[in-house]
């Protein structure tokens, strides 16, 4: 069976090493060296040969679609932002051209300039042939529903490629205000992979469906992971609370544009209860196979899409036919 896993990432130290030190600390990404810190990853994200294809192999993954993994260019403001952009766009596509079969890449963008991310997005698209964005979580504190962000979802739109809305740590005051004062590593890890930034990530899709701008951009098409970051868990509740006049300003209700604009990935999450709830809330045409590696293992998730309780059709669909049709890959 083909499969595409689509949340999968890479980081270049060399690029990294151009970000200032101080802007990592202050977006809230541990030392390098804390044994909880995505730094524990450095050697599996940079390594984009024999290694990473073997455990493709081993667990059966036929295309890993590619990512940064923050720190990333988002930090970093104005020309030196765009190059760091350009230059990570450039590494990965170099990548791709090895391995066309089996590697594919979403740009990363330099989001502290937005023309220039939108203009980049164009260039990674039509040039690289990449397919679409991936964007870690807030950018200084905003989200994208900010009008300054309004030229990257309108290329994304008239480019025709879907933007992966990927968690990021969340903003200092939101630490302070709702995760700081816990024990060792545990105010860092309630903030991000336990449960804060999964929150932000469904905040951040409710914040563009709520402020009118996915219907502004009704065709931009964005994918969210981690079984829906509780999306498909909250959906019914949102619909029934923001309702009423205070929706007037919209043309469609909040889960019949989240229905109509979102996809959703598995990535780091394998257990059955869920994904029924995504299965029974998005249904098949909408969840696709990922993983989230080096962060999850290839093999976890490959026993768990075998596993999944669907027909062999549908099984077909979440593996690759809804990723080859989304993002529209050779096959
Ligand atoms: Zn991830």
């Amino acid at each position: 069976m083909r499969i595409v896993a689509l949340e999968e990432h890479f980081a270049v130290p060399e690029l990294v090493g151009r970000i200032d030190r101080n802007a990592i600390a202050q977006r809230g990404f541990p030392p390098p060296d804390a044994p909880w810190g995505p730094g524990r990853k450095r050697e599996e994200l940079r390594e984009l040969g024999a290694a990473r294809l073997a455990d493709m192999d081993a667990a059966g993954i036929t295309v890993q679609v590619l990512s940064v993994s923050g720190p990333g260019a988002d930090l970093v403001a104005g020309e030196a932002g765009i190059a760091l952009a350009r230059d990570h766009n450039d590494a990965l596509a170099r990548t791709v051209a090895g391995h066309p079969d089996r590697y594919r890449g979403f740009a990363h963008l330099p989001m502290m300039a937005p023309a220039a991310a939108a203009d980049e997005l164009e260039r990674a698209v039509s040039w690289l042939g990449f397919h679409g964005a991936l964007i870690n979580g807030v950018i200084g504190g905003r989200f994208l529903d900010d009008p300054a962000f309004d030229p990257i979802l309108e290329r994304a739109e008239a480019l025709d490629v879907p933007l992966y809305l990927h968690p990021g740590i969340p903003p200092q005051s939101v630490r302070a205000a709702y995760y700081d004062g816990l024990p060792g590593a545990l105010s860092y890890i309630l903030s991000t992979a336990a449960w804060g930034w999964h929150i932000e990530t469904a905040v951040h899709v409710l914040r563009l469906v709520l402020s009118g701008a996915l219907d502004r951009h009704p065709r931009l098409r964005l994918i969210v992971g981690h079984m829906g970051e509780a999306l498909p868990f909250m959906l019914a509740r949102c619909e029934q609370t923001l309702g009423g006049e205070a929706v007037n300003h919209l043309q469609r209700s909040v889960s019949e544009t989240i229905l109509e604009q979102v996809w959703i990935t598995t990535s780091g999450f394998f257990t059955v209860p869920p994904f029924l709830a995504t299965l029974l809330t998005f249904g098949a045409d909408r969840i696709l196979f990922s993983v989230d590696h080096p962060f999850a293992p290839n093999s976890r998730a490959r026993a768990f899409l075998d596993q999944l309780p669907v027909s062999p059709a549908d099984r077909e669909k979440i593996a690759h036919g809804n990723a080859d049709r989304l993002l529209k890959l050779p096959s």
